[in-house]
């Protein structure tokens, strides 16, 4: 393992391009649950039965619920040593992009600055019917929160699970990855589409792909390098 740290260190920190992409593994160590982790439910229902357009169709409260129960979860996060690490290698590497799954804003606090939300950011709100989108730290939210231009109900500015994402802010995501040379993915299962694809794009594209996890993922086997262990332990010895 030492020879292996040792090995992408050097590697990742002669690159001239570096792209992260971040999962909630990489939060896990602040106290926020994954969703396919051991304690990745929230009271007795499934979370990716939850987060979905159906859910909140049928039953706005429960899921409002839900966000509100995770605002107050993330606003007592702090940064771990891998969201730090992270800063770091962006301070180091001229072209550095973070594409993140996560919607926690724990890189924007840390200090990264060049990041790409793919899935949104939980402490913005959006109306269901206009373009009304603003930020909104208040927890809990009064319910039901109410556009204040045309009355309809808000819901969080998130992607829930059976949404497309924002085609610009994919496709954003996607000129990096297609340009980098070397993709650094972090605390994801590489389970949830398209946010996983990007690591299959990046390979196509030539681009030498290093993981961290602490356990196998379904994009293992197509890794240059595999790192087993917390996010929070092995990035650090990566920048050093
Ligand atoms: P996931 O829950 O599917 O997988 C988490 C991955 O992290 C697993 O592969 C697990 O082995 C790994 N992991 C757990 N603890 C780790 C640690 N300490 N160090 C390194 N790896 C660790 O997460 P996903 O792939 O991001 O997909 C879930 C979806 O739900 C995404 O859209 C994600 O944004 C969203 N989500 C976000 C948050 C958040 O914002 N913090 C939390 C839960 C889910
Ligand atoms: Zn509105």
């Amino acid at each position: 393992m030492y020879n292996e740290i040792e090995k992408t260190r050097e590697i990742l920190l002669n690159t001239k391009k570096l792209t992260v992409l971040s999962g909630a593994g990489i939060s896990a160590e602040s106290g926020i649950p994954t969703f396919r982790g051991a304690d990745g439910l929230w009271q007795k229902y499934n979370v990716t039965q939850l987060a979905t357009p159906e859910a909140f169709k049928k039953d706005p409260k429960l899921v409002w619920d839900f966000y509100n129960w995770r605002r107050g979860l993330i606003s007592k996060a702090k940064c771990n040593l891998a969201h730090k690490a992270l800063v770091k290698l962006e301070q180091k590497i001229s072209d550095f992009c973070l594409i993140t799954q996560n919607i926690d804003d724990l890189h924007r606090k840390a200090g990264n600055k060049n990041i790409i939300e793919l899935h949104g950011n939980i402490w913005w709100i959006r109306c269901t019917k206009c373009d009304f989108l603003k930020e909104d730290r208040r927890i809990p939210l009064p319910f039901p929160p109410l556009c204040p231009k045309c009355q309809s109900l808000l819901r969080p500015h998130v992607v829930w699970f059976g949404e497309a994402l924002d085609p610009d802010i994919l496709a954003l995501a996607i000129k990096e990855i297609k340009t980098t040379e070397i993709l650094l993915v972090v605390g994801t299962s590489a389970t949830v589409q398209p946010a996983a694809s990007l690591i299959w794009i990046a390979k196509e594209n030539g681009a030498f792909l290093i993981e961290v996890n602490s356990e196998p993922s379904e994009a293992t086997p197509i890794m240059d390098i595999s790192l087993r262990g917390k996010a929070g332990e092995i990035l650090p010895q990566l920048c050093e």
